[in-house]
């Protein structure tokens, strides 16, 4: 029977948070930013192992310790390039060390989406895994959308018909998510669905909600604190 593993590339800089700690490091409650979607991916009853994929300069990770999730958590520091690059490294190695199989289901998840709950992925995980291809949580586009010119006048209103805000996790089996990744090295992808989409599938858009965003801002930081702590109170 398949499995379920959680991936989240981690090798990334960060560098629109303007911090010169990687932001996956970034203070969260207490915690480096990272350590919320680990426990999340971790309590998850259906998920059977989560790898972490570092960068492979990355000394920051080892100053923590981890050790509440020893039994599904596997270190890999072979991060790439790019977001892809991690991730087909992360794939590789992980099957190099026997951990995963070809029809295993991953979900690839970004070390900057601290706010994932359990609601969120057991909803990903049901309606995804008789699923054909896999799919992504995300959210309809709610603001109107505007395209600019160079100088950052409006040249067009877009339609927000249809339009949805990618999030992770981004759930497809091994085989086709490793042969999707390697098919667009050339091409700049910026999440695992549109690497599998240039292979000709349409992954399914399973809805989630607006509290599953990415970092990338200062601003974002202060938002994901006030989420966690409600949560930790209520
Ligand atoms: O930079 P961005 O916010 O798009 O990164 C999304 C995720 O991809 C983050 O978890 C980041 O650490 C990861 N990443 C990576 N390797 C890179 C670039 C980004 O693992 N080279």
């Amino acid at each position: 029977m398949s499995k379920f593993f959680a991936l989240i590339p981690a090798a990334g800089s960060g560098a629109r948070m303007g911090n010169e700690l990687p932001k996956q490091y970034l203070s969260l409650n207490s915690r480096p930013m990272i350590y919320h979607a680990i426990y999340t991916l971790c309590q998850n009853q259906f998920i059977a192992g989560v790898f972490v994929i570092l960068a492979p300069s990355d000394n920051e990770w080892f100053k923590y310790d981890w050790s509440e999730f020893s039994e599904k958590l596997v270190v890999l520091s072979c991060g790439g390039l790019t977001r892809a690059d991690s991730v087909l490294n992360g794939l590789t190695a992980a099957k190099q060390k026997n951990l995963v199989d070809s029809n295993d289901w991953i979900l690839v998840h970004d070390a900057a989406r601290p706010c994932l709950t359990s609601i969120q992925l057991d909803k990903l995980i049901n309606e995804l895994s008789i699923d054909e291809v896999g799919g992504l949580l995300a959210v309809p586009v709610a603001d109107t959308l505007k395209r600019s010119n160079i100088e950052n006048r409006v040249t067009h209103t877009e339609s927000r018909e249809n339009l949805w805000q990618a999030q992770t996790p981004q759930m497809f089996r091994y085989d086709l998510l490793t042969h999707a990744l390697r098919s667009t090295t050339n091409i700049n992808v910026t999440d695992d669905a549109s690497a599998v989409e240039a292979l000709g599938f349409q992954p399914k858009l399973v809805l989630g909600d607006a509290y599953n965003f990415k970092v990338t801002y200062p601003q974002d930081l202060a938002l994901a604190e006030l989420i966690i702590q409600k949560r930790n109170n209520s």
